[in-house]
């Protein structure tokens, strides 16, 4: 776990990219030592571990789901999500719409792109997803706003591929932003970055990392 001072290092060396800490199988004493050092951003991968913290923790965390989720699951995290890094379908964004309207709010999210080879990597096909935004109208979903694209590079050694991979998600952001999300004034966040790849992610333009055992140590369970 950092300390204090490793933390604010760490902060000033992502310069004006977000910090979002994994708190995933972390135990919870770690999370609320952070809060401490003044941090508010947390992000989970699982819906259940984000009920429960959202419950334990205190009310002004902004918390992110960073996980693939599940349509039958939107409406435990709704009321209150920051932000939903992991759109992966069009049938997922419309309940999200239908759960934020229960609740008379706009839920902020990120399509994630799958941009790595590798089998264990979700997130839309950009082919895919530049087909559904021109058969569907973004626009006449009242309860979300699209803020940007997340990616997830290789698990690899290989500086080269993950500059690579995350270049691709550079070039979807700039393809989008000139077609279908064009009126959109808020795309503009680029989710990229873990323990392993943050500093190439950050001199790339990354305005979000998710960082966990680089923040937390290793997890725990
Ligand atoms: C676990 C996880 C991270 C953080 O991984 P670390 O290697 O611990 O930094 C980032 N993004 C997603 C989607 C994750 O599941």
């Amino acid at each position: 776990m950092l300390s204090h001072t490793e933390y604010h290092q760490l902060i000033e060396e992502l310069d004006k990219s977000t910090l979002v800490a994994v708190s995933k199988r972390q135990e919870i004493d770690r999370l609320q030592l952070l809060y401490d050092y003044g941090h508010r951003d947390y992000g989970e991968n699982r819906v259940q571990a984000l009920v429960e913290r959202h419950a334990e923790l205190p009310r002004d965390i902004h918390w992110h789901l960073i996980g693939q989720l599940q349509r039958n699951k939107v409406k435990y995290i709704a009321e209150w999500i920051h932000l939903i890094h992991s759109v992966d379908s069009w049938k997922l964004l419309q309940e999200i719409d239908k759960q934020a309207a229960k609740h008379d709010r706009v839920i902020d999210f990120l399509f994630q792109i799958k941009i790595s080879d590798e089998e264990s990597k979700s997130g839309y096909d950009l082919s895919q997803l530049q087909s559904d935004l021109s058969t569907h109208d973004l626009s006449a979903l009242h309860h979300v706003r699209c803020r940007g694209l997340m990616g997830m590079a290789s698990f690899t050694q290989d500086e080269q591929q993950i500059r690579s991979e995350y270049q691709r998600l550079i070039e979807a952001k700039r393809e989008l932003s000139q077609t279908e999300l064009s009126e959109c004034q808020s795309f503009t966040e680029l989710s990229m970055g873990m323990s392993g790849d943050y500093k190439i992610a950050v001199e790339m333009g990354s305005t979000m990392v998710r960082i966990g055992s680089g923040v937390f140590g290793q997890r725990t369970y």
